[in-house]
């Protein structure tokens, strides 16, 4: 009884049968059904062959005995190339065990000639059936292209990466040539991520993918393994120099700019490299060590990339420790507030005070904050050691006064990620409210590079600062950007001329003009100027006479203890 049906349906059909009359038998039922049939007869297995690499099939429709050919081994041709394509054997002969041989090995269904009503219900379930099937198989791929990729990026992550890795070491190690493991970090991203939002972190992370894809060889792997670290495996690399060369390229290219929204963002990387064999010869070592060579790079100022090396191995060790430890310290109170004081040229009365933090580590004694404030802002801890220095600051500045000591200005660092962060805000207007730290007498200290990391952020939180009352001096000026431009739209007050510009300022004559430029820059925009590490006579008389009329530096005083400074203040008062 041929099926009603309103709309007809296409069919491609490949049938292999040696009979023109069953042929023409077989389609007529499948029409009546209400197929729109396409179809392709064969009888041979390289006729069968050729049909299916040259055409895509919906259904096969078999015989059993054929004279050149049968009907199991066209099962196999068919299987072996398409498991999804449905097969059913339509036969005259077949016998009960045959056909249970058939679908064992995979045929669909099988159906006799002379009985032929249920074939077009057998060929709609198939239809059915396959399509079901095909969508299993696509969301398995989907599956596993999701265990091996990174959802944003769409870049292998972790597990690819070690895969990939594990291939490239094995051809390495038969070819014996080289490899090279980068470790990349966004420098500014953690900033960015935490001032613009989760959305602009995605889309910079998308974009920074998409420009790292385009300038690496087809056979490098870019991987993510999460935040903002990515790792480039090059292969086929003969040596460090080959690998740096490459290292730079991949830095120029995240020099340029991001859009987002209209803005300019700069993110720039920091790329640690671990070459096989030298560095390693096994996926974790390899990547351990490029890890560890990428903090490096951070250290050495950013924007760089540095090779692994024995003396990171040791630094790294002690860079987990110190973070571990620092945890520890901001709990059990191991920290220290010194205090060094700043001084007016030429006759050296205290003009103010710089706070400095010093950690008590309980094995190693007095840490310098070099050691431990990268780490404390690489790891987010600078937020609760930032609260710790400026409570202990309110509190020292209260026994100062109640010792007599008359505290003119009081300035405290802020890292970049302070800056950022509201509680920062919220904890200094808490202070200025509270009347611990007089008003007139608070300041912060703040890096170029700091405030260049998200300049329009910057402005509008240092205006609040500077709203509270708080003067804003530039730390380590001269060492950034220093453009006349800039300094116009910050709220600033101070100008502190780093230390490496005073340290050779008699013998370098370029050191002395960059002074000289920065006192005239200063005096044109109506800026304090404090020159940082004066260490000589010489240094201050140079400096006094180029009309620099602040300092500080070890020639006055260096950074002291809070009960050191009470008696430092005394002597002076005598003095
Ligand atoms: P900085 O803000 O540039 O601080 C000045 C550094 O120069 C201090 O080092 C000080 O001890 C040192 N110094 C002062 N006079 C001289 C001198 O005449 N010669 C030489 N060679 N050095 C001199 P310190 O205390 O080791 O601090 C290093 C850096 O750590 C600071 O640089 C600052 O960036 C950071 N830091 C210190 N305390 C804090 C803090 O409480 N919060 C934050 N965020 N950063 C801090
Ligand atoms: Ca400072
Ligand atoms: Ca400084």
């Amino acid at each position: 009884m041929p099926e009603s049906t309103d709309k007809q349906v296409s069919l491609r059909l490949l049938m292999i049968e040696d009979n023109p009359d069953d042929e023409a038998l077989v389609l007529r039922a499948i029409r009546k059904g209400g197929f729109n049939v396409e179809h392709v007869r064969v009888e041979k297995s390289d006729d069968l062959l050729a049909v299916l690499r040259n055409k895509d099939w919906d259904i096969v429709l078999s015989d059993y005995q054929m004279p050149e050919f049968n009907g199991l081994a066209a099962l196999k041709i068919v299987k072996d190339r398409n498991k999804d394509l449905p097969f059913i054997i339509v036969s005259g002969t077949i016998g009960e065990e045959v056909a249970v041989e058939a679908m064992r090995s995979g045929a669909q269904d099988y159906l006799m000639k002379d009985n032929l009503t249920r074939l077009v219900p057998a060929i709609r379930r198939e239809l059915a059936d396959a399509d079901e099937r095909r969508a299993l198989r696509e969301a398995q791929q989907t599956l596993r292209h999701q265990a091996y990729h990174d959802i944003l990026t769409g870049l292998p992550n972790r597990w690819l990466l070690r895969d990939r890795m594990e291939q490239a070491l094995k051809y390495a190690r038969q070819k014996q040539t080289g490899l090279a493991v980068m470790f990349l970090d966004l420098d500014r991203f953690k900033n960015l991520n935490d001032t613009l939002g989760h959305m602009s972190g995605d889309y910079l992370l998308r974009s920074v993918a998409e420009r790292l894809s385009l300038i690496l060889n087809e056979r490098d792997t870019l991987a993510r393994l999460g935040g903002d670290d990515f790792v480039i495996l090059m292969l086929d690399i003969t040596g460090a120099e080959q690998a740096g060369a490459a290292a730079e390229l991949v830095l120029k290219a995240l020099h340029e700019p991001f859009v987002l929204d209209d803005r300019e963002m700069y993110l720039g990387a920091s790329i640690g490299i671990a070459l096989y064999p030298e560095s390693g010869d096994e996926f974790d070592v390899l990547i351990k060590n490029a890890e560890s060579a990428m903090y490096y790079a951070k250290d050495q100022g950013r924007n760089n990339h540095q090779f692994f090396s024995e003396d990171i191995r040791t630094a790294t060790a002690n860079r987990f420790t110190i973070e571990s430890d620092l945890r520890g310290a901001i709990r059990a109170s191991d920290l220290r507030l010194y205090y060094q004081p700043q001084f007016t040229l030429p006759d050296g009365r205290i003009t103010g005070l710089e706070a400095l933090v010093r950690w008590v580590h309980p094995e190693h004694g007095m840490t310098e904050p070099d050691i431990f404030i990268p780490v404390a802002e690489e790891t987010g801890l600078i937020l609760s050691l930032g609260e710790w220095v400026l409570r202990q600051a309110a509190e020292d500045s209260i026994k100062m006064r109640n010792a007599g000591c008359s505290l003119k200005r009081l300035a405290i660092n802020l890292s970049a990620r302070q800056l950022y962060h509201q509680d920062t805000l919220d904890m200094l207007q808490d202070l200025v409210s509270r009347g611990d730290l007089g008003t007139d007498a608070l300041e912060i200290e703040i890096t170029e590079s700091g405030i260049m990391q998200n300049p329009e952020q910057a402005v509008a939180n240092l205006n609040a600062i500077r709203d509270m009352g708080i003067g804003i001096a530039i730390d380590d000026f001269g060492t950034g950007y220093s453009s006349l431009s800039y300094l116009k739209r910050f709220p600033i007050d101070i100008l502190k001329i780093d230390r490496s510009f005073i340290r050779d300022i008699i013998l370098d004559q370029d050191d002395t003009t960059i002074v000289k430029t920065i006192l005239a820059m200063a005096q044109a925009l109506n800026l304090r100027v404090i020159a940082e590490g004066v260490e000589t006579k010489e240094q201050y008389d140079l400096l006094a006479e180029l009309g620099c009329a602040e300092g500080q530096g070890y020639l006055f005083a260096r950074p002291m203890p809070c009960d050191d400074l009470i008696s430092f203040f005394r002597n002076q008062e005598c003095a």
